[in-house]
């Protein structure tokens, strides 16, 4: 197809201004304009957050989120339309996040900050805090969000054990385990972090029986997506003390609904999906969409595609 028009659809605010990219992007062989939902039309290709119906018309539409779950895949296909993500630029920015929450729960930084909300001190008791060399991570999903978990923590002296479908080794994780095996490998880790997609295999993945195979010191954390977990039985887990704590950044309903009792729960903590924000954000994506063009003009495949 000819790319004369490419569009930076308006949903794209939510991570960063449009015109960032837009700008970025002013050395590309096309026009690129910051789109609003009339002007989809218009355009050949469209870099976007969110779905929208008259994306179906546009030859290929650009996912700002490694995980396209919201897109109609199938009708994609049926119509033509090509459909890139952005996996592979999000391995550092998640890596330091889930590097902080597990230093907030070790150093107990989350109950100091919400102390100080109250003007309150008051030291931890002697056995609350402890460092993190020693301790195990379990990470499920070995693809970019979970090797730059990996880099990270292991960095920081954790002990990294992974499961992927295949079970074989991979550089970063000192053990690796099949899909199937989830219980026994989330059963020796003080922490297990969550960085699957959201696929019909992994819808609820993680279920009661991975709480209950978790000992009960665990922290649980999910930076993949909302549905592979399920989350009243997260929510009971917790609140019957069959783990330790939990941080979040994705969750079933998104935002987290006002009543979720994971707003108020002393050893939970919760972002509200920003695990992968960084000031960098627009320019990663931008270097992907130039890849992209420039295979599109020598007639190879594209890099990141989905359909
Ligand atoms: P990726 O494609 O690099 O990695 C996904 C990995 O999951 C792959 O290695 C794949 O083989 C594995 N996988 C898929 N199904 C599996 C199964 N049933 N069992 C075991 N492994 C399985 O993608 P990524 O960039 O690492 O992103 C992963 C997901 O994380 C995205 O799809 C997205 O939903 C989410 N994500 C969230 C944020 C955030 O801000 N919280 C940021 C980026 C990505």
């Amino acid at each position: 197809f000819d790319l004369e028009r490419i569009g930076v659809h308006e949903s794209v605010e939510q991570v960063f201004p449009p015109a960032e990219l837009r700008d970025e992007l002013a050395d590309c062989p096309a026009t690129v304009d910051v789109v609003g939902d009339d002007e989809i039309a218009a355009c050949d290709a469209v870099i976007t957050l969110e779905h929208r119906e008259a994306f179906l018309e546009v030859d290929w539409v650009h996912s700002i989120q490694a995980g396209v779950d919201r897109f109609p895949l199938e009708a994609f296909d049926e119509h033509d339309v090509v459909l890139t993500n952005s996996t592979g630029i999000h391995d550092r920015s998640v890596g330091e996040t889930v590097a902080g929450y597990l230093l907030a729960f070790a150093r107990r930084l989350h109950t100091h900050v919400a102390a100080q909300q109250e003007c309150r001190g008051g030291r931890p008791a002697w056995d609350e805090a402890f460092t993190l060399p020693g301790t195990t991570a379990c990470v499920v999903g070995t693809g970019t969000l979970g090797g730059g978990v990996a880099e990270v923590l292991g960095a920081l002296g954790v002990r990294i054990t992974g499961v992927r479908r295949s079970a074989d080794s991979l550089p970063g994780f000192e053990e690796m385990y099949a899909t199937e095996d989830v219980l026994d490998a989330v059963a020796d880790a003080e922490f297990v972090i969550v960085t699957l997609p959201l696929t019909d295999e992994t819808n609820h993945l993680i279920a009661a029986d991975v709480f209950d195979a978790m000992d009960e010191d665990a922290y649980f954390v999910n930076v993949g997506r909302g549905q592979v977990v399920d989350e009243p039985a997260l929510v009971d887990a917790l609140e019957s003390g069959a783990i330790a704590g939990a941080a979040l950044d994705v969750f079933e309903d998104e935002p987290l609904p006002k009543e979720s009792p994971l707003w108020t729960m002393d050893e939970v903590i919760v972002t509200p999906h920003c695990a992968a924000f960084t000031e960098d954000y627009f320019h990663d994506i931008g270097e992907l969409v130039r890849e992209n063009v420039g295979r599109l003009e020598s007639g190879d495949a594209f890099h990141n595609r989905v359909v």
